[in-house]
């Protein structure tokens, strides 16, 4: 059989129930907590880890990606020179003096199980860097002002049609292995859980609509599998949302699998692909 993978970041499924976002549900949906070798410092699961280990099937401390993209020794020098310890974002005044990051990768994914694969900017594997710059950057712009926030809306808004463009024009080819991933949700989820729901449910429906339409698109034989890194929570401080432990998943077809870790998606999409 043919596998899309929907990677959709912060989805979290008490909204989809809330909401009966029946486009997300598909035939059989749930969700797993997320286990604690997947969390950052402050204690929630964190993004790039997750995604790492989804694609490559291997746990984070095996493939030890613990970020977006590194910086290597250049950053550790700024960041231990005593006149920048105090500056916030040292890996902008990095970047203003034009030392460029490497995209974290893992070296062995899902995408080398076959041929014929397309992944759509998938975090560890071909995720572009500068879309995530652009989207940092805005966001660093201005976090306190009114209209440096609606600038940030804006931009993660701009990068969410860029992704949807690059998927429409990709699925239409002739593929085994189709994975695509969405950040809209994460995004938009810490701002808006706490303070404007409403807001916040435009944003499902858009993702929601996405999946539909994929769905027309793909031929039958094709195994549709939608997962989340992790869900969206009101924040200890009531302000923002935080990263859940619910890592939601839901799947096309009538099955008894259930996912219970990340690293059972790439032992799935094996025997999807291998079975007629
Ligand atoms: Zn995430």
């Amino acid at each position: 059989m043919r596998v899309c993978i929907i990677g959709i970041d912060g989805l979290e499924y008490n909204l989809v129930r809330k909401w009966k976002l029946r486009g997300l549900m598909q035939k059989r949906y749930g969700y797993f907590i997320v286990t604690d070798e997947y969390f950052n410092k402050e204690g929630v699961p964190y993004t790039p880890k997750v995604w790492a280990t989804v694609i490559s099937g291997i746990k984070p401390k095996e493939h030890k990606v613990s970020g977006f993209y590194s910086w290597g020794k250049v950053l550790d020098l700024i960041r231990r020179a005593p006149i920048v310890r105090h500056i916030k974002g040292k890996r902008f005044l990095a970047y203003k003096l034009g030392l460029k990051p490497k995209a974290s990768r893992v070296s062995n994914s899902l995408f080398d199980l076959t041929e014929d694969a397309i992944a759509v900017y998938v975090p560890g594997y071909n995720d572009v860097l500068k879309v995530y710059l652009t989207i940092l950057k805005s966001f660093k712009g201005g976090m306190f002002l009114k209209e440096g926030l609606n600038e940030y809306v804006k931009t993660i808004w701009r990068i969410h049609k860029l992704r949807k463009k690059r998927t429409f024009e990709e699925i239409k080819k002739d593929w085994k292995l189709f994975m695509t991933y969405f950040d809209l949700l994460d995004l938009l989820g810490h701002l808006y859980y706490v303070k404007y729901p409403k807001k916040l449910r435009i944003a499902y429906m858009e993702m929601d609509r996405v999946v539909e339409k994929i769905r027309r698109i793909v031929p039958e034989d094709t195994v549709i599998l939608i997962l989340s890194d992790h869900g969206m929570e009101e924040s200890p401080d009531s302000i923002t949302g935080n990263h859940s432990g619910r890592a939601f998943w839901s799947i096309n077809i009538d099955t008894e699998w259930r996912p219970e870790d990340f690293t059972d998606i790439y032992k799935a999409v094996v025997r999807w692909l291998g079975s007629s």
